[in-house]
Order: C-alpha cells, then sequence, then structure tokens
C-alpha cells in the first residue's frame, strides 16, 4: 500500500534534485545532459571488454577473431576454479578513480554507471544465473567503510536483472592482508581459505549457478577461493561479474610498480 506511495516521493524527490542541481559527469564534474552518466572526454577514456575474450577468464584477445569462444593460454594452463567471469572495462585511468571513490570513499555516484556497465557485460551470465553473490567484506572492514561495495553492485544487478541476491550466502572468515603489492602466489596464499558459507548460506546455494559479484578482477585468486567455497557448499557453478578487470597486456593501465588500488 505505501510502495507507490514511496515510489512518488523518491521520484518528487529525484525531480527536485535534478532541478536544484545540475547533471555533472560522474568522474570530472563536467555539466551532462543526464544524471549519472559520464561526459564524452570521459567516456572515451573508458576501455570496454569486448569480444575477442577468452571465454573462461574474460581477458581481451586481440588479434584472435570474434567468432568465438576462445580459450587464452592462461586459463589453458591454469585453469580457474569458476566457469566464466566477465569484465566491463580494463582497470585504468576514469574507471580505476570511480573504483576507487566507490570503495574507499564511500562516494556511490558511479553506482548507477557501474550497474549499466556490468549489466551489459554480464549480460549472459545474469540471463543463466540462478542467484547473485556479492564477494564479502570481513566485519572489521566492514565497520571501516561501512558499506560492502560489492553487495550494493549485487542488489542493483539483482533489483535489475530480476536474479535474486543473497549478501550473506558467503562469509570472509579470515581478516585477508590488503591485495596492494602482492605478487600472484602470494595474493592465492592470502585469500585460499579465507571464505566459507554458513548453513543458512548453503541452503541459498544449494544447485545453484552462482554469479559472484566484485568490483574489480585482479589475479582472479579471490573470485577462485570464493568459488571453491561456494561449490564446496553445494553450487552447481560459479561465474564472475566485475566492472573492471587488470589486464597486463594493457601497458598505461596500471599504476606505478603495476600495484591494484
Ligand atoms: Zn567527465
Amino acid at each position: 500500500m505505501f510502495q507507490p506511495v514511496a515510489r512518488f516521493a523518491a521520484e518528487s524527490l529525484r525531480y527536485s534534485t535534478d532541478l536544484i542541481l545540475p547533471a555533472v559527469c560522474v568522474s570530472c564534474a563536467t555539466p551532462v545532459t543526464r544524471h549519472n552518466l559520464l561526459c564524452a572526454k570521459c567516456w572515451g577514456d573508458l576501455v570496454p571488454i569486448t569480444a575477442p575474450y577468452c571465454d573462461r577468464l574474460g581477458i581481451p584477445l586481440p588479434g584472435y577473431d570474434d567468432s568465438g569462444p576462445h580459450l587464452s593460454a592462461q586459463a589453458f594452463t591454469d585453469p580457474p576454479v569458476f566457469d566464466r567471469a566477465r569484465a566491463a572495462c580494463v582497470y585504468g585511468g576514469v574507471i580505476r578513480k570511480l573504483i576507487v571513490r566507490f570503495k574507499f570513499e564511500d562516494r556511490h555516484e558511479p553506482l548507477p554507471l557501474f550497474l549499466r556497465l556490468t549489466r551489459e557485460a554480464g549480460r549472459d551470465l545474469l540471463a543463466d544465473a540462478d542467484l547473485i553473490v556479492p564477494v564479502p567484506l570481513h566485519r572489521f572492514r566492514l565497520l571501516q567503510r561501512r558499506f560492502n561495495q560489492s553487495a550494493l553492485l549485487a542488489k542493483g544487478l539483482s533489483r535489475a536483472s530480476g536474479v535474486p541476491a543473497s549478501v550473506m550466502a558467503l562469509k570472509r572468515t579470515k581478516r585477508t592482508k590488503a591485495q596492494v603489492g602482492l605478487q600472484h602466489d602470494a595474493r592465492r596464499t592470502n585469500v585460499a581459505e579465507a571464505f566459507n558459507v554458513g548453513a543458512s548460506g548453503r541452503r541459498a546455494v544449494a544447485g545453484k549457478r552462482v554469479l559472484l559479484v566484485d568490483d574489480v578482477i585482479t589475479t582472479g585468486a579471490t573470485a577462485n577461493a570464493c568459488s571453491t567455497a561456494l561449490l564446496a557448499a553445494g553450487a552447481r557453478a560459479v561465474d564472475i561479474l566485475a566492472v573492471a578487470l587488470v589486464w597486463h597486456g594493457a601497458t598505461n593501465f596500471l599504476d606505478e610498480g603495476g600495484d591494484v588500488l
């Protein structure tokens, strides 16, 4: 009964906000025609990941024909635990700036843009998914940051797609070091066995094709550790969807020293 009233109030508020606050680019604050978008210059800075890419890892495969599906050498020699990863953009430039803001400064203006990008990049994965699960934060880190940004993404994707989300199914039981500056093997050791699925989570994931949602895929170590926990809890399969993916084939897109975030 209250829902239409609430919706009317929200829409009125949005309308009045539009009148009060002019629409600006969510990255550089240049005036634009609609809220929650990028200006043409910032949009041009994004490096979208489109075919051809690796069907398992989602990394770009320039030089391949786009008939696909293709498998990268990396996926062949070191197969991931999950089935398919997809990310909207290569990590760097404007998307890096927005993710850092979203993640560490609790600024949510980029969320509608992230949802638009991930819905497009994850169209096939969302169509196949039974359940959306965010990569969890440890509760101490959740207290520091107030929000689990991946959970905000998961809820938004759930609302847009109609696929249910379970933000509590997967838990981070070990407080891992920040992944910054860790090399590949160290990242893997750092997150191994850091995740588990509780009794209610087991009921939620049993037999389901789970879509795991994160902001950035770095080496895939976190995605693999989460997938291991979800599969052990009875999930049928796991796919990964992220806003951005670190791709070492793209020079100039990493911070000095190759650190992420
Ligand atoms: Zn801009």
